[in-house]
């Protein structure tokens, strides 16, 4: 992503950029859309310059992507974009309506309308650039920007959606764009958590999170930030407090660990900071191809081009000139990945190919991961004291992520945060 001239523009506004994104939970009804145009009012009045990102009301994503699958299995991805991004505009309109209620003036922008440039990848496209101008100009004149979230557009005016939880990744670029110097992201639940919520009865709240963990959480599946929003705070230097639009307190600030010195003297890292699962995601396993140089790149190759992300490959050890090939994929990526099993196995000369979706994972993360031994072993006790059974391991220096039956999903983050 590239920033445009606005940070300069920001600094000739006399009141500070705030940016706020509100998710589909807090602006669910039309009461609450109204809470949120109290505190974006209150803001407002504070003397800062508001701009609001929003997602679609409640399950409204869902309910549009239900009524495609009523009409076919295979829509195309650009039909699907014209759909989804729609939910969005709808919330929006409403927000600026709700603020204007209130007596501050406010006008509502689609993603094209606030400049959010994308790439053409129709249903996960990724932000080119925010150009910030308009939504200064309209910051200039009073007003309150309320930018639908989750959405752009492409150079030849392709409407495109970023992808399941994107609103948070068009507000914290919304934040880089018009130069604030830190983005707010209000949901339902009051900040970032040792592990989700609705899992474990009792997690800890943090206080404070490095971009690094933060990412590496999202990206396991702690869906309270899309991953990509923490790679663009991250690479920006953008702190992001997660909190939540229902109460007043304090949540979680996701920031450089300089910042978290600085503001909370803190300087050890913390050896696990928090439990991540997944359960939508199906584990592929293409069995008997041929142990050969090459045939990796190829399988790897071809799913690339149809735009689908792996998350974890592991190949098992060969027997009789022939290798196992697994790999996770989201199950939103499902109805891709089987057009072309088929035709995978043949390109390569292997045996057959086969879905698992009765995976889920869970991941332990936090620096302790690469620095103090023995801690891969202590999370393998306890899924194993549980009675769950281990399918695939992998590591990195801040994760180690265990892929297990999705029954025993939510067992296993309890057992783990335990
Ligand atoms: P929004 O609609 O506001 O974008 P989401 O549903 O996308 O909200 O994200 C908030 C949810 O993320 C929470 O309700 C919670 O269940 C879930 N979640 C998962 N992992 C965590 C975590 N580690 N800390 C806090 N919330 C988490
Ligand atoms: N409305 C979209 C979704 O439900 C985007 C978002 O909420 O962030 O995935
Ligand atoms: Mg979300």
């Amino acid at each position: 992503m590239k920033t445009s001239a606005a940070e300069s523009s920001a600094q000739k506004l006399e009141r500070p950029v705030l940016v706020q994104k509100y998710g589909g939970s807090s602006v669910a009804n039309s009461d609450l859309i109204k809470n949120v145009a109290r505190r974006v009012a209150a803001r407002y009045r504070e003397g800062n310059a508001v701009v609001v990102v929003v997602s679609a009301m409640g399950k409204t994503t869902d309910g549009l992507i239900q009524l495609s699958r009523e009409i076919t299995s295979q829509p195309e991805r650009r039909e699907m974009d014209m759909l989804l991004h729609a939910g969005e505009i709808i919330s929006t309109a409403l927000l600026a309506m709700a603020v204007a209620e209130l007596g501050v003036p406010s006008v509502s922008f689609t993603g094209q309308q606030a400049g959010m440039r994308t790439d053409s990848s129709h249903t996960q496209a990724r932000i080119l650039s925010v150009e910030g101008h308009r939504i200064l100009g309209e910051l200039a004149r009073g007003k309150v920007v309320v930018i639908a979230g989750f959405q752009g557009v492409t150079e030849d005016l392709q409407i495109t959606t970023l992808g399941r939880g994107g609103s948070d990744t068009s507000a914290v670029a919304v934040a880089v764009g018009v130069g604030a110097r830190e983005c707010e992201i209000l949901t339902d639940v009051d900040g970032v958590y040792t592990a989700d919520p609705r899992i474990v009865e009792k997690p800890c709240k943090m206080q404070w999170c490095s971009y690094d963990e933060m990412l590496e959480l999202a990206i396991l599946g702690a869906k309270v930030l899309h991953s990509r929003s923490v790679e663009i705070a991250r690479r920006f230097d953008v702190p992001i407090l997660v909190a939540t639009s229902f109460r007043d307190v304090p949540g979680t600030i996701i920031c450089s660990p300089e910042k978290a010195k600085k503001e909370f003297g803190i300087m050890e890292a913390v050896s696990i900071r928090g439990i991540a699962h997944q359960k939508n995601v199906a584990k592929i396993s293409l069995v008997g191809v041929p142990d050969q140089p090459g045939v990796a790149a190829k399988i790897f190759s071809t799913i690339g081009q149809q735009d689908i992300n792996i998350h974890m490959i592991v190949q098992a050890e060969h027997r009789g000139g022939r290798n196992d090939l697994s790999f996770l994929v989201a199950g939103d990526m499902m109805g891709r990945v089987t057009g072309i099993l088929d035709g995978l196995v043949q390109l390569v000369g292997g045996e057959c190919a086969v879905v698992d979706e009765n995976v889920a994972t869970v991941s332990l993360v936090g620096e302790g991961v690469q620095r103090e031994p023995g801690i891969a072993a202590r999370m393998f006790t306890s899924l194993a004291r549980e009675g769950i059974n281990i399918d695939l391991i992998s590591t990195s220096n801040l994760m180690v992520t265990c892929v297990i039956p999705k029954d025993r999903c939510e067992d296993g983050v309890r057992a783990l945060h335990a």
